[in-house]
């Protein structure tokens, strides 16, 4: 009795992990054919039409004949995720918008909408409050089939995993809040949204469906008002010992620089964040997105004060990175927000820097690229946080009640 117990207990984790490999699967690639789940999972074509069967049954999946493309031969089944089979509502926290989407399993963006706000510090009670609303509209445009199951949010500040306290947010003026608690009251319903930093998640984010797609080392960096840092190492995020990891902005490379927003001085955004930019552009520093656009569009008509500028920033932005080259040796550095727009300006004096300082191994073999997934990153990898409880064990949404979360309608 104990030996068969036991072997019945193998066997049911051994079908938890397996589900979690073909979801992981379909989710990161949209979808496959049989033989690519075989190939890729290394499962039997058995054991993958079993463990489909129940994901069909319990409708996070379908299968449907591809187009046949004229070839010859049957036309291969290719399955799917059903993207309103579980749906996640992702909410992102930049220092001048807001941002709320419906992301349905397989990374289907059903719903969408970012607002723009004025800079400088907020209460966190009228962030909070707004994000509930932009939550709330975004629940109102789902289709009623849409199974809701998880909220995850970035927030632009080093942020604890665990329950989204917020330690710092020097661009949002936020000190020790506790975000989390604040959210969940405010959506209602009596569930913990999913919160970390939106360079981390941005970083999650390339990596799934973006510029770092198949590449498992990658140091994301994103610049805007401030320089956030994602780290991923092995194919895993690198978080640090509870989240607070990752912030290269604050890595100190002037000991003779400017006053940061954290406190200290001379800290890398200082030199390489857009303050530092406008300034050396001739623009106010607090000029805002307008005063970046009119930098780029300097920059691309050829003002020679501009390029110069961008110049002294690419070179700030290749010494930083040299010496994160050393410690992480990354194959992937992906700049993103402002950083990834002003790669074509800065890219070779980039990789000057990088030849000049980084050690010529690590070097040798690491590509810096701009993001692809623009300003949104963050926000789809609030999408993917919200979505990783499903993906590490599908099996446990496959019961006859499923988990669903609801947002209170105050
Ligand atoms: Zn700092």
């Amino acid at each position: 009795m104990i030996r068969s117990t036991l072997v019945g207990q193998r066997s049911e984790s051994v079908r938890r992990a397996n589900l979690s490999a073909i979801v992981g699967e379909l989710h990161a690639r949209g979808g496959s054919s049989r033989s690519e789940l075989v190939a890729s999972t290394g499962l039997t074509r058995s054991a993958i039409r079993g463990l489909l069967g129940e994901l069909t049954a319990a409708g996070l999946a379908s299968e449907a004949s591809g187009a046949s493309l004229g070839t010859p031969g049957r036309p291969s089944v290719r399955v799917r995720l059903n993207a309103r089979g579980a749906v996640v509502i992702a909410l992102d926290v930049e220092v001048d918008s807001l941002a709320a989407a419906v992301v349905g399993l397989g990374g289907t963006v059903l719903h969408h909408e970012r607002v723009t706000r004025p800079r400088g510090h907020l209460a966190v009670d009228e962030i909070v409050a707004d994000l509930a609303d932009l939550a709330r509209m975004a629940r109102q445009a789902l289709p009623h089939d849409a199974r809701l199951v998880a909220v995850g949010a970035a927030v632009a500040g080093v942020v604890r995993r665990s329950d989204g306290f917020v330690a710092m947010a020097p661009n949002l003026g936020w000190r020790d809040v506790p975000f989390g608690s604040r959210l969940a009251r405010a959506l209602g319903g009596g569930f913990a949204p999913a919160i970390a930093n939106e360079a981390d998640l941005g970083a999650l984010a390339e990596h799934r469906r973006g510029a770092a797609r198949g590449v498992d080392d990658v140091l994301f960096i994103s610049g805007e008002v401030g320089v956030g840092g994602g780290l991923i190492v092995a194919g895993r995020p690198l978080t640090g010992a509870v989240g607070y990891g990752g912030e290269v902005g604050h890595l100190p490379v002037n000991p003779d620089g400017a006053r940061c927003g954290c406190g200290s001085t001379g800290c890398w955004e200082t030199e390489l964040g857009e303050r530092a930019l406008l300034v050396r552009a001739g623009l106010p520093a607090d000029g805002g997105r307008e005063a970046v656009e009119t930098v780029l569009a300097r920059a691309a008509s050829g003002d020679a004060t501009t390029l110069d500028a961008i110049a002294e920033s690419g070179r700030w932005l290749g010494i930083g990175l040299a010496g994160l080259v050393n410690v992480f040796n990354p194959r992937l550095v992906v700049l993103g927000g402002l950083l990834g727009r002003l790669h074509p300006f800065v890219a070779r004096v980039v990789e000057e820097q990088l030849d000049r300082r980084a050690l010529p191994a690590p070097r040798e073999i690491v590509r810096v690229v701009p993001a692809s997934l623009g300003i949104d990153a963050p926000l789809l990898g609030a999408a993917e946080l919200a979505f990783e409880p499903l993906l590490s064990d599908p099996a446990s949404w496959l019961g006859h009640r499923p988990r669903e979360v609801q947002l209170s309608t105050a």
